[in-house]
């Protein structure tokens, strides 16, 4: 197969182990720069260049389109599907994924189980919504946020309502969700590719913080799973459309519950915690389901 690989760091690990894991099987993988890419929309037939060359010929994409270059690396990635290039997650499902409150709602009407979340524009609705989510201490989460930056744990609900202003002055969208104070500081990375979580690993925040990213310090470990929250994991990515995703539980008091659903999850912290080659996980997928046309929105949007 001829696999493109839509990322702006060929340097980086993850970019680096999916070319090493489809060369591993015989398979060729470019990395292509998604800002280096320009098109024609209006053309009949799709097409896309990349410094003067038209890309053609390839059986699969694997997106890793960063959260900074959403707008651009969809639109890119739309070309290809109406291609009919077979995408690893189609642009509609990043689409999806990128919006903080959008894949929340689409995984509560499934029933799928996540911290109380509110969500206001008015000031004036700011101690309701405190109140709905049963006051502090709570989080504050920035929804354009990604790595725990603009995640803020309010104590008091003076503390949080004096928050909710300052970034409502700010004009930034924030939501509001109850804190899971029996996680512990601790969060689950489940990733999962098809219908099967393939390598997960427990996130514990650094002493003194409650965000367990690993770019904050966090420490992880490997940990087992119990079935309720595999198939948690395996149904919040299948809701939102994503083949590949990276899905982040908190154990609560009533089960688990879904923070977020990443998908363009990293592969080093996962491989290095569970020694699996997760890349080559992602690389067999492919090979299995990647068909000419087979994509589900064929660039829709
Ligand atoms: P980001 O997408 O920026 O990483 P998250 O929503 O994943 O933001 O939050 C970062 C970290 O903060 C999580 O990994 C988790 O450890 C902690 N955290 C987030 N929300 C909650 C919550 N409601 N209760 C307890 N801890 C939380």
């Amino acid at each position: 197969m001829n696999i493109a690989i839509l990322s702006r760091g060929p340097n980086l690990y993850s970019t680096k182990r999916l070319v090493e894991a489809a060369e591993q099987r015989g398979h060729k993988a470019r990395v292509i720069n998604p800002l280096r890419c320009y098109m024609n929309i209006s053309a009949h037939r799709p097409e896309v260049y990349y410094k003067q060359e038209a890309l053609t010929g390839f059986d699969a994409v694997i997106p890793r389109i960063g959260a900074s270059i959403t707008f651009y690396g969809l639109a890119v990635l739309r070309q290809f599907e109406m291609m009919s290039v077979y995408s690893l997650n189609e642009s509609v499902s990043i689409g999806r994924s990128r919006d903080k409150l959008r894949s929340l709602q689409l995984l509560s009407r499934k029933g799928i189980g996540m911290p109380i979340t509110a969500f206001a524009h008015n000031p004036d609705d700011t101690k309701n919504v405190i109140e709905l989510v049963k006051g502090a201490p709570l989080v504050l989460k920035l929804l354009e946020g990604t790595q725990g930056v603009g995640v803020v744990m309010a104590e008091t609900n003076q503390a949080a309502e004096s928050v909710i202003d300052a970034f409502r002055g700010l004009h930034a969208n924030i939501m509001v969700q109850e804190f899971i104070q029996e996680a512990g500081g601790s969060d689950i990375r489940c990733f999962v590719v098809g219908e099967k979580v393939v390598a997960s690993m427990k996130r514990t925040a650094k002493e003194g913080e409650f965000r367990s990213n690993l770019h904050r310090g966090g420490s992880s470990a490997m940990v087992k799973l119990t079935p309720e929250e595999r198939s948690t994991a395996i149904r919040s990515a299948k809701i939102l459309g994503l083949n590949c995703a990276g899905v982040d539980i908190l154990r609560s008091n009533h089960g688990p519950v879904v923070m977020e659903v990443n998908s363009s999850p990293g592969l080093q912290g996962i491989e290095e915690c569970t020694q699996k080659d997760v890349a080559g996980r992602i690389i067999e997928f492919i090979e299995k389901n990647a068909r000419p046309g087979k994509t589900r929105t064929k660039g829709k949007g």
